[in-house]
C-alpha cells in the first residue's frame, strides 16, 4: 500500500528476541472517526491520503504501508508493584518508524488484533478507550506537555465484547518510541546482558545522543521524567496506571488508560477503578516515579561496571530526582501564580493555596485560571480560606515588577481555561456509541486551544454529571 510515508525501522533491525514480527488482523469494515490533519502534515503525510479508502485500510490494519515492518514489542514490568515477567504489545503493533523533518516517530496501531503477547486478551479496543486516548493525548500536547499523539481513529465495523458489546475501533498512536522501563526489565530479568547493552545503545542513539553510557542514560531519563511529572502535577493530571511498563524512557506521557484530569482538587484523588489502594493517587505520582526509576537503575547496573561502585552511582542518580522534580514543580507553580522572581517562601505560598483548595473543594483548573478575581474565591466552599491566602499573595505580587496586564497575560498562558473534564469525555463517548461523533469533534477541537476562553466547556460537573471512576477499557 502506497501512502508515501518514509519509514526507517530501527527497532525492527534489533535482534529477534526484541519483538515478534506480526501483521495486524484485518477488520470487517474500516470507518473514519477522525484524522489529525495538522499532525499528519508535520509527519510529512498527506491527510487526504490517510482519509482515502487506502489510508483507512492502513489505519484499520487491513493493509500494511510500503516500507513498514510491523511487529509486536516484548517487555515486562511491575504492575501495581507486582512483577510480571512477560508483557508486551498485546493489542498494539508497531507498524514502523516514520522519518519526519522533526525526527523519528513510532507509528503504532492500538486495537489491531491478537499478538503472541495477548495472553487472554482479544487484542482489540472498543470505541470508548480510543476516543478517550485521542482526546486526552491531544489535550496533553496542546497543554505543552510531552506525550504520545493521536494521528487517527477509525471504527472497525466489528463488535468487541467487554461487560457488554461495543463497537470496535483502532487508534493510530505516534510516539518518540514505545520503549519502556519494562523493556529494560525484560532483558535484565532474563540475564541477557548482551540484549541490555544493545537496548541501551539503541535508546541513547535515539533519544539521548551524546550521553555517557548506562549512567548517562539513567540520568537523562530521570531528568525527563522529573520534568514530565512536574508538568502533570501543574495541570491536575492523574495517570492512573504508573506501572513500569507504562513509563516511557523517552519521557512522554504514554498509555492513556484510566487516567483523568481532576475537577476539584484533592491530593489523594484517584479515578482508576483498578487502583483500590490509591497507589497511583495524584500526589503520589512523584514518589511512584522514583520507585519506577529505581527499577530502571537496577536494570542498568550490569552495564555500570564494578557492582558496589555501580550501586552507589545509580543510587546517587535516583536520589537526584526529588530536587530536579522540585525545581520544575516550583518553576511551573510560580508561573501559575504570576511570579517571575524567586523568594524563599514561595513553596509555602503555593502549598498553602493547594491546602486551602483541598479543604475548600476548589476546582483545580478554574481556581488557577481565575486567581485574583471574584470567580476564584467562588470556587471555594469556604471563600474566607481563599481570602486570607490572597492577602499574602497580593503582598508578594507587590514585590514583582510586572504590570497587572502583563502578569494576567502571562498567567493565562500557563493556566488553561479548559481541560478534558471527565464528564465531557464521557459525554463524547456516550454520544459516539449512538453514532453521534459531533461532541467528540467539538471537544477535540476546543482542546487544541486550552488557553483560550471556551465558556461552554469550562464548567465543572454538576453533582449528577460527576464521574467518580474511570476504567482501562481493555
Ligand atoms: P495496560 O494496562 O493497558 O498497560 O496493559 C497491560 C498489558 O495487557 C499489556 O501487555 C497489554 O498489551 C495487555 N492488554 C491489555 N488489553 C489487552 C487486550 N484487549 N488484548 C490483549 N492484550 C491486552
Ligand atoms: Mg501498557
Amino acid at each position: 500500500m502506497t501512502l508515501n510515508i518514509t519509514f526507517d525501522n530501527s527497532y525492527a533491525r534489533l535482534p529477534d528476541r526484541f519483538f515478534s514480527p506480526m501483521e495486524p488482523t484485518p477488520v470487517a469494515q474500516p470507518g473514519l472517526i477522525r484524522i489529525n490533519e495538522t499532525l499528519a502534515r508535520e509527519l510529512g503525510i498527506d491527510p487526504a491520503a490517510l482519509a482515502s479508502p487506502d489510508g483507512l485500510s492502513v489505519l484499520a490494519g487491513n493493509a500494511v504501508p510500503d516500507g513498514a515492518a510491523p511487529l509486536a514489542q516484548v517487555y515486562a514490568g511491575h504492575q501495581f508493584g507486582g512483577w510480571s515477567p512477560q508483557l508486551g504489545d498485546g493489542r498494539a503493533l508497531l507498524i514502523g518508524e516514520i522519518k519526519a523533518p522533526s525526527g523519528r516517530y513510532d507509528m503504532q496501531l492500538k486495537g489491531s488484533g491478537p499478538t503472541p503477547y495477548s495472553r487472554m486478551g482479544d487484542g482489540r479496543a472498543w470505541l470508548g478507550p480510543v476516543l478517550r486516548e485521542y482526546l486526552l493525548s491531544e489535550a496533553m500536547y496542546a497543554l505543552g506537555l510531552p506525550t504520545t499523539r493521536a494521528l487517527a481513529a477509525v471504527t472497525t465495523g466489528e463488535t468487541v465484547i467487554r461487560e457488554r458489546r461495543y463497537p470496535g475501533a483502532v487508534l493510530t498512536r505516534i510516539a518518540k518510541s514505545h520503549i519502556r522501563v519494562g523493556t529494560f526489565q525484560y532483558f535484565v530479568s532474563r540475564g541477557d546482558s548482551e540484549a541490555l547493552q544493545v537496548l541501551t545503545d539503541h535508546v541513547i542513539a535515539r533519544h539521548y545522543p551524546g550521553v555517557d553510557g548506562a549512567l548517562g542514560l539513567l540520568n537523562a531519563v530521570i531528568d525527563a521524567q522529573a520534568a514530565l511529572i512536574a508538568g502533570w502535577m501543574s495541570v491536575g493530571f492523574i495517570h492512573g496506571v504508573m506501572n513500569t511498563d507504562n513509563m516511557s524512557v523517552a519521557g512522554e506521557t504514554i498509555d492513556y488508560g484510566p487516567c483523568a484530569f481532576m475537577d476539584d482538587y484533592h491530593p489523594d484523588r484517584v479515578f482508576s477503578s483498578i487502583d483500590s489502594f490509591g497507589r497511583y493517587a495524584f500526589a503520589r505520582q512523584p514518589e511512584i516515579a522514583v520507585w519506577n526509576l529505581a527499577q530502571l537503575a537496577t536494570s542498568l547496573l550490569p552495564l555500570m561496571g564494578e557492582r558496589d561502585a555501580a550501586i552507589e552511582a545509580a543510587t546517587e542518580a535516583v536520589n537526584r530526582f526529588p530536587q530536579v522534580y522540585a525545581d520544575h514543580w516550583l518553576a511551573r507553580y510560580r508561573a501559575k501564580l504570576g511570579l517571575v522572581t524567586s523568594e524563599r517562601d514561595d513553596p509555602d505560598l503555593i502549598q498553602s493555596l493547594l491546602d486551602r483548595m483541598a479543604h475548600g473543594q476548589a476546582d483545580f483548573t478554574n481556581t488557577f485560571r481565575a486567581l485574583g478575581t471574584q470567580s476564584a474565591r467562588e470556587q471555594f466552599a469556604d471563600p474566607a480560606g481563599y481570602d486570607t491566602w490572597a492577602e499574602v499573595w497580593i503582598a508578594r505580587l507587590a514585590r514583582e515588577d510586572a504590570t497587572p496586564d502583563t502578569r494576567r497575560a502571562a498567567m493565562q498562558a500557563v493556566n488553561p481555561a479548559i481541560i478534558p473534564r471527565n464528564h465531557r469525555v464521557e459525554e463524547a463517548i456516550q454520544a459516539g456509541l449512538t453514532g453521534d461523533l459531533a461532541p467528540f469533534h467539538t471537544l477535540t477541537e476546543a482542546l487544541q486551544t486550552p488557553f483560550a476562553e471556551h465558556p461552554d466547556l469550562a464548567s465543572p460537573p454538576t453533582e449528577g454529571q460527576r464521574i467518580k471512576q474511570t476504567f482501562c477499557g481493555t
